[in-house]
Protein backbone atom coordinates (compact mmCIF):
# COMPACT_ATOMS: atom_id res chain seq x y z
CA UNK A 1 0.00 0.00 0.00
CA UNK A 2 1.36 3.26 -0.78
CA UNK A 3 1.93 5.77 1.58
CA UNK A 4 -0.62 8.10 -0.19
CA UNK A 5 -3.31 5.93 0.89
CA UNK A 6 -6.01 7.42 2.86
CA UNK A 7 -5.51 6.55 6.30
CA UNK A 8 -8.08 4.19 7.84
CA UNK A 9 -9.69 6.08 10.57
CA UNK A 10 -10.58 4.63 13.92
CA UNK A 11 -11.71 6.04 17.77
CA UNK A 12 -8.89 3.88 19.03
CA UNK A 13 -6.01 1.95 17.83
CA UNK A 14 -4.25 -0.65 19.84
CA UNK A 15 -1.03 -2.29 19.34
CA UNK A 16 -0.83 -5.76 20.44
CA UNK A 17 -3.13 -8.95 20.60
CA UNK A 18 -1.73 -10.22 23.58
CA UNK A 19 -3.83 -11.08 27.01
CA UNK A 20 -4.16 -6.85 27.60
CA UNK A 21 -4.48 -6.31 24.23
CA UNK A 22 -7.61 -8.10 23.36
CA UNK A 23 -8.77 -7.28 26.84
CA UNK A 24 -8.78 -3.64 25.74
CA UNK A 25 -10.41 -4.26 22.75
CA UNK A 26 -13.81 -5.81 24.58
CA UNK A 27 -13.79 -2.93 27.33
CA UNK A 28 -13.52 -0.55 24.57
CA UNK A 29 -16.11 -1.89 21.96
CA UNK A 30 -18.40 -2.36 25.15
CA UNK A 31 -17.95 2.09 25.08
CA UNK A 32 -19.09 2.16 21.62
CA UNK A 33 -15.40 2.72 20.07
CA UNK A 34 -14.49 1.66 17.00
CA UNK A 35 -11.29 0.14 17.54
CA UNK A 36 -8.72 -1.77 15.67
CA UNK A 37 -5.95 -4.37 17.07
CA UNK A 38 -2.91 -4.47 15.04
CA UNK A 39 -1.18 -7.15 15.84
CA UNK A 40 2.51 -8.32 14.38
CA UNK A 41 1.94 -12.12 15.09
CA UNK A 42 -0.71 -14.44 12.74
CA UNK A 43 -2.74 -15.26 15.82
CA UNK A 44 -3.74 -13.77 19.56
CA UNK A 45 -2.25 -14.39 22.70
CA UNK A 46 1.02 -12.44 22.67
CA UNK A 47 3.78 -14.17 25.04
CA UNK A 48 1.83 -17.06 24.76
CA UNK A 49 1.92 -17.10 21.24
CA UNK A 50 5.67 -15.76 20.89
CA UNK A 51 6.71 -18.56 23.44
CA UNK A 52 6.14 -21.86 22.06
CA UNK A 53 9.48 -23.38 23.16
CA UNK A 54 9.76 -26.64 24.38
CA UNK A 55 8.31 -26.56 28.54
CA UNK A 56 7.06 -23.08 28.48
CA UNK A 57 4.47 -22.75 31.03
CA UNK A 58 3.17 -20.30 33.39
CA UNK A 59 4.23 -20.54 36.80
CA UNK A 60 1.25 -18.01 38.43
CA UNK A 61 -1.74 -20.49 38.68
CA UNK A 62 -4.20 -21.03 36.33
CA UNK A 63 -7.35 -20.17 38.68
CA UNK A 64 -5.36 -16.74 38.89
CA UNK A 65 -4.17 -16.45 35.65
CA UNK A 66 -7.38 -15.75 33.79
CA UNK A 67 -9.75 -13.20 32.91
CA UNK A 68 -12.68 -11.70 35.42
CA UNK A 69 -14.65 -9.89 33.34
CA UNK A 70 -17.62 -12.66 32.48
CA UNK A 71 -18.70 -15.33 34.76
CA UNK A 72 -19.85 -17.17 31.73
CA UNK A 73 -16.36 -17.57 30.13
CA UNK A 74 -15.50 -18.28 34.19
CA UNK A 75 -18.06 -20.83 34.33
CA UNK A 76 -17.42 -22.60 30.83
CA UNK A 77 -13.03 -22.70 30.69
CA UNK A 78 -11.87 -25.75 32.76
CA UNK A 79 -8.24 -25.63 33.20
CA UNK A 80 -6.73 -29.31 33.26
CA UNK A 81 -3.51 -28.39 35.78
CA UNK A 82 -2.78 -25.98 38.25
CA UNK A 83 0.64 -24.41 36.16
CA UNK A 84 -0.72 -24.73 32.13
CA UNK A 85 1.72 -25.52 29.52
CA UNK A 86 1.87 -22.85 26.67
CA UNK A 87 -0.52 -24.14 24.07
CA UNK A 88 -3.26 -24.40 26.99
CA UNK A 89 -2.90 -20.64 27.09
CA UNK A 90 -2.56 -20.07 23.78
CA UNK A 91 -6.04 -22.14 23.17
CA UNK A 92 -7.76 -20.03 26.47
CA UNK A 93 -6.46 -17.22 24.46
CA UNK A 94 -8.31 -17.76 21.37
CA UNK A 95 -11.49 -19.32 22.86
CA UNK A 96 -12.44 -15.40 24.55
CA UNK A 97 -11.14 -14.00 21.51
CA UNK A 98 -13.68 -16.24 19.56
CA UNK A 99 -16.55 -15.85 22.32
CA UNK A 100 -16.60 -12.43 21.98
CA UNK A 101 -16.29 -11.78 18.53
CA UNK A 102 -12.88 -10.16 19.14
CA UNK A 103 -10.88 -11.19 16.30
CA UNK A 104 -12.87 -9.08 13.53
CA UNK A 105 -11.39 -6.12 14.78
CA UNK A 106 -7.69 -7.56 14.69
CA UNK A 107 -5.40 -7.22 12.18
CA UNK A 108 -2.52 -9.71 11.95
CA UNK A 109 0.74 -9.69 10.45
CA UNK A 110 0.85 -5.76 11.28
CA UNK A 111 3.66 -4.71 12.91
CA UNK A 112 3.87 -1.00 13.91
CA UNK A 113 6.74 1.05 13.09
CA UNK A 114 5.71 4.38 13.75
CA UNK A 115 3.08 6.55 15.25
CA UNK A 116 2.85 10.46 16.07
CA UNK A 117 0.36 12.85 17.82
CA UNK A 118 -0.47 15.47 14.75
CA UNK A 119 -1.26 18.19 17.83
CA UNK A 120 -3.78 20.45 15.31
CA UNK A 121 -5.97 17.33 14.45
CA UNK A 122 -5.64 15.80 17.96
CA UNK A 123 -5.20 12.52 16.73
CA UNK A 124 -2.33 9.77 16.39
CA UNK A 125 -0.70 8.75 12.72
CA UNK A 126 0.21 5.18 12.74
CA UNK A 127 2.21 3.71 10.29
CA UNK A 128 3.34 -0.08 9.88
CA UNK A 129 6.30 -2.26 7.95
CA UNK A 130 3.87 -2.45 5.74
CA UNK A 131 2.80 0.77 4.45
CA UNK A 132 -0.30 0.93 6.04
CA UNK A 133 -1.68 4.15 7.54
CA UNK A 134 -3.92 4.54 10.52
CA UNK A 135 -5.55 7.11 12.28
CA UNK A 136 -6.90 7.58 15.78
CA UNK A 137 -8.00 9.58 18.73
CA UNK A 138 -6.39 7.17 20.99
CA UNK A 139 -3.55 5.53 21.29
CA UNK A 140 -2.87 2.03 23.44
CA UNK A 141 0.46 0.53 23.34
CA UNK A 142 -0.38 -3.23 24.71
CA UNK A 143 3.43 -4.16 23.32
CA UNK A 144 3.66 -6.24 26.09
CA UNK A 145 6.59 -6.34 28.69
CA UNK A 146 8.70 -9.07 27.97
CA UNK A 147 8.21 -9.32 23.68
CA UNK A 148 11.13 -7.38 22.24
CA UNK A 149 13.76 -10.41 22.57
CA UNK A 150 17.33 -9.97 22.64
CA UNK A 151 20.08 -12.18 21.15
CA UNK A 152 23.68 -11.05 22.57
CA UNK A 153 26.29 -10.12 19.58
CA UNK A 154 28.90 -12.66 19.77
CA UNK A 155 32.17 -13.03 17.51
CA UNK A 156 31.68 -15.05 14.82
CA UNK A 157 28.05 -16.02 15.01
CA UNK A 158 27.80 -15.47 10.95
CA UNK A 159 30.01 -18.52 10.75
CA UNK A 160 28.35 -21.00 12.52
CA UNK A 161 26.54 -23.32 10.56
CA UNK A 162 24.55 -25.17 12.92
CA UNK A 163 20.90 -23.74 13.44
CA UNK A 164 19.94 -21.23 15.81
CA UNK A 165 16.93 -19.82 17.48
CA UNK A 166 15.73 -17.25 20.30
CA UNK A 167 13.45 -18.85 22.90
CA UNK A 168 10.58 -16.14 21.51
CA UNK A 169 10.87 -16.99 18.13
CA UNK A 170 10.12 -20.97 18.23
CA UNK A 171 9.12 -22.18 15.18
CA UNK A 172 5.65 -24.05 14.75
CA UNK A 173 6.69 -26.71 13.61
CA UNK A 174 7.65 -29.46 15.44
CA UNK A 175 11.71 -29.74 16.46
CA UNK A 176 13.49 -32.91 16.87
CA UNK A 177 16.30 -33.10 19.06
CA UNK A 178 17.25 -37.01 19.07
CA UNK A 179 20.69 -37.00 18.82
CA UNK A 180 21.37 -33.60 18.15
CA UNK A 181 23.90 -31.78 20.31
CA UNK A 182 21.97 -28.70 21.70
CA UNK A 183 23.73 -25.37 23.46
CA UNK A 184 20.94 -23.39 25.38
CA UNK A 185 22.41 -19.91 26.60
CA UNK A 186 20.28 -18.46 29.45
CA UNK A 187 19.29 -19.66 32.99
CA UNK A 188 16.52 -17.46 34.41
CA UNK A 189 12.86 -18.73 33.64
CA UNK A 190 13.10 -19.92 29.89
CA UNK A 191 16.20 -21.09 30.09
CA UNK A 192 14.88 -23.44 33.05
CA UNK A 193 12.14 -24.55 31.17
CA UNK A 194 14.11 -25.48 27.97
CA UNK A 195 16.45 -27.25 30.09
CA UNK A 196 14.45 -29.56 32.15
CA UNK A 197 12.39 -30.48 29.09
CA UNK A 198 14.75 -31.14 26.13
CA UNK A 199 17.44 -32.41 28.39
CA UNK A 200 15.67 -36.30 28.34
CA UNK A 201 16.04 -35.95 24.38
CA UNK A 202 19.05 -34.46 23.66
CA UNK A 203 22.14 -36.38 22.63
CA UNK A 204 24.25 -33.90 23.89
CA UNK A 205 23.37 -30.72 26.10
CA UNK A 206 25.60 -27.97 26.59
CA UNK A 207 24.04 -25.13 29.12
CA UNK A 208 26.25 -21.81 29.17
CA UNK A 209 25.48 -20.14 32.19
CA UNK A 210 26.48 -16.71 33.14
CA UNK A 211 24.59 -16.39 36.45
CA UNK A 212 23.01 -19.14 38.33
CA UNK A 213 19.21 -19.36 39.35
CA UNK A 214 17.33 -19.86 42.32
CA UNK A 215 14.33 -21.86 41.90
CA UNK A 216 11.65 -23.74 43.90
CA UNK A 217 10.41 -26.95 42.54
CA UNK A 218 6.98 -26.78 40.84
CA UNK A 219 3.50 -29.08 42.33
CA UNK A 220 1.29 -29.12 39.69
CA UNK A 221 -1.29 -31.57 40.07
CA UNK A 222 -3.86 -32.09 36.90
CA UNK A 223 -7.37 -30.51 37.38
CA UNK A 224 -10.35 -32.56 37.39
CA UNK A 225 -14.01 -31.72 37.18
CA UNK A 226 -14.08 -32.01 41.49
CA UNK A 227 -11.31 -29.76 41.62
CA UNK A 228 -12.68 -27.59 38.87
CA UNK A 229 -16.02 -27.42 40.40
CA UNK A 230 -14.36 -26.09 43.93
CA UNK A 231 -11.75 -23.47 42.41
CA UNK A 232 -15.25 -22.16 40.53
CA UNK A 233 -16.77 -21.65 44.14
CA UNK A 234 -13.69 -19.71 44.85
CA UNK A 235 -13.84 -17.23 42.31
CA UNK A 236 -15.93 -14.58 43.80
CA UNK A 237 -13.55 -14.20 46.33
CA UNK A 238 -10.11 -15.01 44.64
CA UNK A 239 -11.63 -12.37 41.52
CA UNK A 240 -10.94 -9.72 45.16
CA UNK A 241 -8.54 -11.08 46.31
CA UNK A 242 -5.91 -10.69 43.71
CA UNK A 243 -7.21 -7.05 43.78
CA UNK A 244 -6.02 -6.35 46.78
CA UNK A 245 -2.49 -8.49 47.08
CA UNK A 246 1.10 -7.28 46.80
CA UNK A 247 1.52 -9.22 43.21
CA UNK A 248 -1.73 -9.77 42.07
CA UNK A 249 -1.66 -13.52 42.81
CA UNK A 250 -3.97 -15.33 45.73
CA UNK A 251 -0.90 -15.32 48.76
CA UNK A 252 0.19 -11.80 49.75
CA UNK A 253 2.74 -11.37 52.55
CA UNK A 254 2.53 -13.19 55.95
CA UNK A 255 1.78 -11.22 58.64
CA UNK A 256 4.68 -13.58 60.87
CA UNK A 257 7.93 -11.75 61.73
CA UNK A 258 10.75 -13.89 60.99
CA UNK A 259 12.40 -11.96 64.08
CA UNK A 260 9.66 -13.27 66.39
CA UNK A 261 10.38 -17.31 65.48
CA UNK A 262 12.75 -19.27 66.68
CA UNK A 263 15.16 -21.06 64.33
CA UNK A 264 13.65 -24.40 64.72
CA UNK A 265 9.80 -21.83 63.91
CA UNK A 266 12.24 -20.74 61.14
CA UNK A 267 12.86 -23.46 59.45
CA UNK A 268 9.45 -24.80 59.71
CA UNK A 269 7.79 -21.91 58.23
CA UNK A 270 10.16 -22.27 55.16
CA UNK A 271 9.64 -25.78 54.68
CA UNK A 272 6.00 -25.23 55.21
CA UNK A 273 5.77 -22.57 51.91
CA UNK A 274 8.58 -24.56 50.09
CA UNK A 275 6.17 -27.27 50.00
CA UNK A 276 3.13 -25.43 48.75
CA UNK A 277 5.52 -25.68 45.31
CA UNK A 278 4.58 -22.21 44.15
CA UNK A 279 5.83 -18.90 43.72
CA UNK A 280 4.02 -18.56 47.41
CA UNK A 281 7.19 -18.98 48.80
CA UNK A 282 8.87 -16.21 47.31
CA UNK A 283 6.54 -13.42 49.12
CA UNK A 284 4.56 -15.70 51.65
CA UNK A 285 7.16 -16.90 53.62
CA UNK A 286 9.47 -14.24 55.09
CA UNK A 287 8.34 -10.88 53.33
CA UNK A 288 11.35 -9.01 55.02
CA UNK A 289 13.74 -10.60 52.44
CA UNK A 290 13.37 -8.02 50.04
CA UNK A 291 14.96 -5.43 52.34
CA UNK A 292 16.71 -6.76 55.32
CA UNK A 293 20.15 -8.66 53.96
CA UNK A 294 19.62 -10.88 57.27
CA UNK A 295 16.68 -12.11 56.13
CA UNK A 296 17.62 -12.76 53.01
CA UNK A 297 20.48 -13.97 54.07
CA UNK A 298 19.24 -16.73 56.11
CA UNK A 299 16.38 -17.61 52.82
CA UNK A 300 19.54 -17.51 50.14
CA UNK A 301 21.18 -20.57 52.52
CA UNK A 302 18.00 -22.68 52.86
CA UNK A 303 17.49 -22.47 48.82
CA UNK A 304 21.37 -23.39 48.13
CA UNK A 305 21.05 -26.00 50.41
CA UNK A 306 18.39 -27.11 48.53
CA UNK A 307 20.51 -27.23 45.27
CA UNK A 308 22.90 -29.01 46.69
CA UNK A 309 20.81 -31.88 47.53
CA UNK A 310 19.73 -32.50 44.32
CA UNK A 311 22.76 -32.33 42.54
CA UNK A 312 25.47 -35.23 42.53
CA UNK A 313 28.94 -33.66 42.11
CA UNK A 314 29.20 -30.91 44.12
CA UNK A 315 31.65 -28.66 41.65
CA UNK A 316 28.53 -28.60 39.98
CA UNK A 317 26.49 -27.95 42.34
CA UNK A 318 28.46 -25.06 43.68
CA UNK A 319 28.42 -23.73 39.96
CA UNK A 320 24.55 -23.69 39.57
CA UNK A 321 24.08 -22.04 43.60
CA UNK A 322 24.00 -18.37 43.17
CA UNK A 323 26.26 -16.52 45.57
CA UNK A 324 26.38 -13.16 44.24
CA UNK A 325 22.81 -11.66 44.79
CA UNK A 326 19.95 -12.76 47.26
CA UNK A 327 17.13 -15.01 46.63
CA UNK A 328 14.26 -13.13 45.11
CA UNK A 329 15.71 -10.11 44.16
CA UNK A 330 15.15 -11.11 40.69
CA UNK A 331 12.59 -13.46 38.74
CA UNK A 332 12.26 -16.74 41.05
CA UNK A 333 11.25 -19.46 38.32
CA UNK A 334 9.42 -22.51 39.37
CA UNK A 335 11.21 -25.83 37.74
CA UNK A 336 10.59 -29.76 37.42
CA UNK A 337 13.47 -32.02 37.74
CA UNK A 338 15.63 -29.11 36.32
CA UNK A 339 18.61 -29.40 38.93
CA UNK A 340 18.54 -33.18 38.08
CA UNK A 341 19.05 -32.44 34.85
CA UNK A 342 22.87 -31.66 35.79
CA UNK A 343 23.31 -35.57 37.03
CA UNK A 344 22.80 -37.03 33.24
CA UNK A 345 26.08 -37.83 31.74
CA UNK A 346 24.95 -36.23 28.65
CA UNK A 347 24.95 -32.83 29.85
CA UNK A 348 27.41 -30.64 30.61
CA UNK A 349 27.30 -27.19 32.35
CA UNK A 350 29.78 -24.27 31.40
CA UNK A 351 30.45 -21.27 33.80
CA UNK A 352 31.01 -18.97 31.58
CA UNK A 353 31.87 -16.25 33.91
CA UNK A 354 34.59 -18.77 35.01
CA UNK A 355 35.36 -20.29 31.37
CA UNK A 356 34.23 -16.99 28.86
CA UNK A 357 32.59 -17.32 25.16
CA UNK A 358 35.23 -16.25 23.21
CA UNK A 359 33.82 -16.97 19.70
CA UNK A 360 31.23 -18.89 17.56
CA UNK A 361 32.71 -21.01 15.52
CA UNK A 362 31.64 -23.37 12.30
CA UNK A 363 30.96 -25.82 14.62
CA UNK A 364 29.62 -24.43 17.90
CA UNK A 365 30.91 -22.19 20.56
CA UNK A 366 34.78 -22.17 21.62
CA UNK A 367 35.31 -20.92 25.14
CA UNK A 368 38.80 -20.59 27.07
CA UNK A 369 38.70 -24.18 27.58
CA UNK A 370 38.01 -25.30 24.50
CA UNK A 371 35.54 -25.74 21.53
CA UNK A 372 32.20 -27.01 22.02
CA UNK A 373 30.53 -28.87 19.29
CA UNK A 374 26.64 -27.95 18.81
CA UNK A 375 24.29 -28.73 16.06
CA UNK A 376 21.57 -26.37 17.39
CA UNK A 377 21.93 -23.26 19.57
CA UNK A 378 19.15 -22.18 21.74
CA UNK A 379 19.15 -18.31 22.75
CA UNK A 380 17.35 -18.01 26.26
CA UNK A 381 19.17 -14.54 26.33
CA UNK A 382 15.93 -12.47 27.45
CA UNK A 383 14.32 -9.46 26.55
CA UNK A 384 14.66 -5.50 26.34
CA UNK A 385 11.92 -5.77 29.43
CA UNK A 386 9.29 -3.12 29.71
CA UNK A 387 10.84 -0.08 27.50
CA UNK A 388 12.20 -2.38 24.26
CA UNK A 389 8.63 -2.52 22.67
CA UNK A 390 8.19 1.00 23.11
CA UNK A 391 11.22 2.47 21.89
CA UNK A 392 11.37 -0.25 19.07
CA UNK A 393 8.31 1.69 17.63
CA UNK A 394 8.77 5.51 16.26
CA UNK A 395 6.55 7.04 18.69
CA UNK A 396 6.47 10.49 18.36
CA UNK A 397 4.67 13.22 20.71
CA UNK A 398 3.92 16.38 21.37
CA UNK A 399 6.69 18.72 18.89
CA UNK A 400 8.03 15.75 17.26
CA UNK A 401 9.24 14.38 20.50
CA UNK A 402 10.44 10.93 19.97
CA UNK A 403 10.12 8.73 23.06
CA UNK A 404 12.81 6.84 22.63
CA UNK A 405 14.95 9.96 22.22
CA UNK A 406 13.21 11.31 25.28
CA UNK A 407 14.09 7.69 27.88
CA UNK A 408 18.08 8.03 26.30
CA UNK A 409 18.66 11.28 27.14
CA UNK A 410 16.24 11.95 30.50
CA UNK A 411 15.58 8.54 31.97
CA UNK A 412 12.57 6.12 31.70
CA UNK A 413 9.61 8.26 32.64
CA UNK A 414 6.02 7.68 32.73
CA UNK A 415 2.92 8.44 34.76
CA UNK A 416 1.95 5.72 36.74
CA UNK A 417 3.25 3.66 34.11
CA UNK A 418 -0.03 4.98 32.34
CA UNK A 419 0.72 7.62 30.20
CA UNK A 420 3.91 9.94 29.00
CA UNK A 421 3.76 13.47 29.85
CA UNK A 422 4.35 14.89 25.76
CA UNK A 423 2.59 12.22 24.36
CA UNK A 424 -1.37 12.82 24.80
CA UNK A 425 -4.11 10.13 24.48
CA UNK A 426 -1.48 7.87 24.44
CA UNK A 427 -1.82 4.51 26.75
CA UNK A 428 0.47 1.72 28.47
CA UNK A 429 -0.41 -1.77 29.52
CA UNK A 430 2.47 -3.32 31.48
CA UNK A 431 4.89 -0.09 31.00
CA UNK A 432 8.09 1.32 33.10
CA UNK A 433 7.21 2.37 37.14
CA UNK A 434 4.02 0.13 37.44
CA UNK A 435 3.43 -3.08 38.92
CA UNK A 436 2.70 -5.00 35.87
CA UNK A 437 5.93 -4.43 33.93
CA UNK A 438 7.71 -7.15 36.61
CA UNK A 439 5.79 -7.92 39.86
CA UNK A 440 2.27 -8.44 39.29
CA UNK A 441 0.54 -11.40 38.09
CA UNK A 442 0.13 -10.20 34.53
CA UNK A 443 -3.62 -10.60 34.07
CA UNK A 444 -4.41 -8.99 37.34
CA UNK A 445 -2.29 -5.97 36.56
CA UNK A 446 -3.30 -5.52 32.83
CA UNK A 447 -7.01 -5.78 33.32
CA UNK A 448 -6.81 -3.35 36.29
CA UNK A 449 -4.68 -1.09 33.92
CA UNK A 450 -7.25 -1.96 30.85
CA UNK A 451 -10.48 -1.32 32.96
CA UNK A 452 -8.29 2.12 34.12
CA UNK A 453 -7.55 3.32 30.50
CA UNK A 454 -11.19 2.82 29.51
CA UNK A 455 -12.98 4.46 31.83
CA UNK A 456 -10.48 7.38 31.52
CA UNK A 457 -11.05 7.40 28.11
CA UNK A 458 -14.99 7.31 28.17
CA UNK A 459 -14.54 9.84 30.71
CA UNK A 460 -12.59 12.27 28.39
CA UNK A 461 -15.61 11.92 25.92
CA UNK A 462 -17.99 12.28 27.96
CA UNK A 463 -17.03 15.68 29.54
CA UNK A 464 -16.40 17.18 25.67
CA UNK A 465 -12.64 16.78 25.46
CA UNK A 466 -10.43 15.71 23.07
CA UNK A 467 -7.63 14.58 25.32
CA UNK A 468 -5.60 13.92 28.48
CA UNK A 469 -2.17 13.99 29.60
CA UNK A 470 -0.35 14.07 32.93
CA UNK A 471 0.66 17.24 34.20
CA UNK A 472 4.94 16.96 33.83
CA UNK A 473 5.00 17.69 37.52
CA UNK A 474 2.77 14.90 38.39
CA UNK A 475 4.67 12.89 36.29
CA UNK A 476 8.21 13.54 38.09
CA UNK A 477 6.27 13.25 41.66
CA UNK A 478 5.63 9.72 40.48
CA UNK A 479 9.19 9.03 39.04
CA UNK A 480 10.53 10.48 42.70
CA UNK A 481 7.80 7.99 44.90
CA UNK A 482 8.77 5.35 42.45
CA UNK A 483 12.56 5.80 42.84
CA UNK A 484 12.06 6.20 46.81
CA UNK A 485 10.70 2.98 47.72
CA UNK A 486 12.68 0.81 44.81
CA UNK A 487 15.85 2.16 46.57
CA UNK A 488 14.51 1.27 50.20
CA UNK A 489 14.60 -2.27 48.94
CA UNK A 490 18.04 -5.18 48.12
CA UNK A 491 16.13 -5.60 44.64
CA UNK A 492 18.66 -2.83 43.11
CA UNK A 493 21.94 -4.19 44.07
CA UNK A 494 21.32 -7.66 41.69
CA UNK A 495 21.85 -7.62 38.04
CA UNK A 496 18.91 -8.11 36.11
CA UNK A 497 16.07 -7.44 33.26
CA UNK A 498 13.96 -5.71 36.81
CA UNK A 499 17.15 -3.50 36.36
CA UNK A 500 17.48 -3.33 32.46
CA UNK A 501 21.45 -4.45 33.27
CA UNK A 502 21.05 -7.19 30.81
CA UNK A 503 20.98 -4.54 28.00
CA UNK A 504 24.09 -2.16 27.14
CA UNK A 505 23.67 0.90 27.48
CA UNK A 506 20.07 1.09 29.19
CA UNK A 507 19.46 3.18 32.35
CA UNK A 508 20.22 1.42 35.14
CA UNK A 509 16.53 1.64 37.11
CA UNK A 510 14.07 -0.37 39.07
CA UNK A 511 11.58 -0.75 35.38
CA UNK A 512 8.56 -1.52 37.65
CA UNK A 513 6.94 -0.20 40.81
CA UNK A 514 7.93 -1.58 43.97
CA UNK A 515 4.49 -0.34 46.13
CA UNK A 516 2.63 -3.00 45.20
CA UNK A 517 -0.67 -4.09 43.28
CA UNK A 518 -3.02 -3.43 45.72
CA UNK A 519 -1.80 0.15 46.79
CA UNK A 520 -1.18 1.09 42.92
CA UNK A 521 -4.83 -0.15 42.33
CA UNK A 522 -6.44 2.08 44.83
CA UNK A 523 -3.97 5.04 43.47
CA UNK A 524 -5.39 4.68 40.32
CA UNK A 525 -8.81 4.33 41.55
CA UNK A 526 -8.23 7.74 43.47
CA UNK A 527 -7.30 9.48 40.53
CA UNK A 528 -9.98 8.71 38.43
CA UNK A 529 -12.86 9.47 41.27
CA UNK A 530 -11.53 13.20 41.48
CA UNK A 531 -11.80 13.48 37.92
CA UNK A 532 -8.04 12.63 37.00
CA UNK A 533 -6.07 16.41 38.72
CA UNK A 534 -3.18 14.89 37.91
CA UNK A 535 -3.73 15.86 34.06
CA UNK A 536 -4.44 18.40 31.47
CA UNK A 537 -7.52 18.14 29.50
CA UNK A 538 -8.19 19.63 26.31
P1 LIG B 1 16.08 -13.56 31.61
O1 LIG B 1 15.51 -13.81 32.93
O2 LIG B 1 16.53 -12.18 31.29
O3 LIG B 1 17.30 -14.57 31.45
C1 LIG B 1 18.18 -14.46 30.38
C2 LIG B 1 19.31 -15.39 30.59
O4 LIG B 1 20.23 -15.26 29.51
C3 LIG B 1 20.11 -15.11 31.86
O5 LIG B 1 20.51 -16.31 32.43
C4 LIG B 1 21.28 -14.30 31.33
O6 LIG B 1 22.42 -14.31 32.13
C5 LIG B 1 21.54 -15.02 30.04
N1 LIG B 1 22.31 -14.20 29.12
C6 LIG B 1 21.93 -13.07 28.51
N2 LIG B 1 22.93 -12.57 27.78
C7 LIG B 1 24.00 -13.43 27.96
C8 LIG B 1 25.33 -13.47 27.48
N3 LIG B 1 25.80 -12.50 26.69
N4 LIG B 1 26.12 -14.49 27.86
C9 LIG B 1 25.66 -15.44 28.70
N5 LIG B 1 24.42 -15.46 29.18
C10 LIG B 1 23.59 -14.46 28.82
O7 LIG B 1 15.09 -14.00 30.44
P2 LIG B 1 13.99 -15.16 30.45
O8 LIG B 1 14.51 -16.37 31.07
O9 LIG B 1 13.47 -15.22 29.06
O10 LIG B 1 12.87 -14.62 31.39
C11 LIG B 1 12.38 -13.30 31.28
C12 LIG B 1 11.12 -13.19 32.08
O11 LIG B 1 10.04 -13.78 31.35
C13 LIG B 1 11.12 -13.96 33.39
O12 LIG B 1 11.84 -13.32 34.40
C14 LIG B 1 9.65 -14.04 33.66
O13 LIG B 1 9.14 -12.85 34.17
C15 LIG B 1 9.10 -14.29 32.25
N6 LIG B 1 8.94 -15.73 32.06
C16 LIG B 1 7.94 -16.35 32.72
C17 LIG B 1 7.77 -17.70 32.60
C18 LIG B 1 6.70 -18.37 33.36
O14 LIG B 1 5.71 -17.84 33.74
N7 LIG B 1 6.88 -19.61 33.62
C19 LIG B 1 8.62 -18.43 31.81
C20 LIG B 1 9.62 -17.78 31.12
C21 LIG B 1 9.78 -16.42 31.25
P3 LIG B 1 22.59 -13.16 33.25
O15 LIG B 1 21.58 -13.50 34.30
O16 LIG B 1 23.98 -13.27 33.68
O17 LIG B 1 22.30 -11.86 32.58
Amino acid sequence: MSSAQPASSFDAIVIGAGLSGIYQLHKLRQLGLSVRVLEAGAGVAGTWYWNRYPGARCDSTAECYQYWFSDELLNEWNWSERFPAQPETERYLNYVADKFDLKRDIQFHTRVNAASFDEAAGRWHITTTGGEQFSAQFLVMATGGLSSPQVPAFKGYENFKGTSVHTARWPHEAVDFAGKRVGVMGTGATGIQVIQTIAPQVGHLTVFQRTATYAIPMKNPKYDAARMAELRQSYPEMKSLVHNTFTGNDYDFGTVLFQDLTPAQREARLWEFWHDGSLKFWVGAFGELFADQAVNDYVSDFVRARIRERVKDPVVAEKLCPKDYGFGTRRVPLETNYFEVYNQPNVQLVDTTADPIECFTENGIKTASGEHQLDMMIFATGFDAATGALTAIDVRGRDGLLLRDSWRQDGVRTWMGLQVHGFPNMFMIMAPLSPAAAFCNVPTCSQQQADWISNCIDYTRKHGKQSIEPTADAEARWGEHHDELANATLVPKTKSWYMGTNIEGKQQRLLAYVGGASTYRLACDKIAEEGYPESVFS
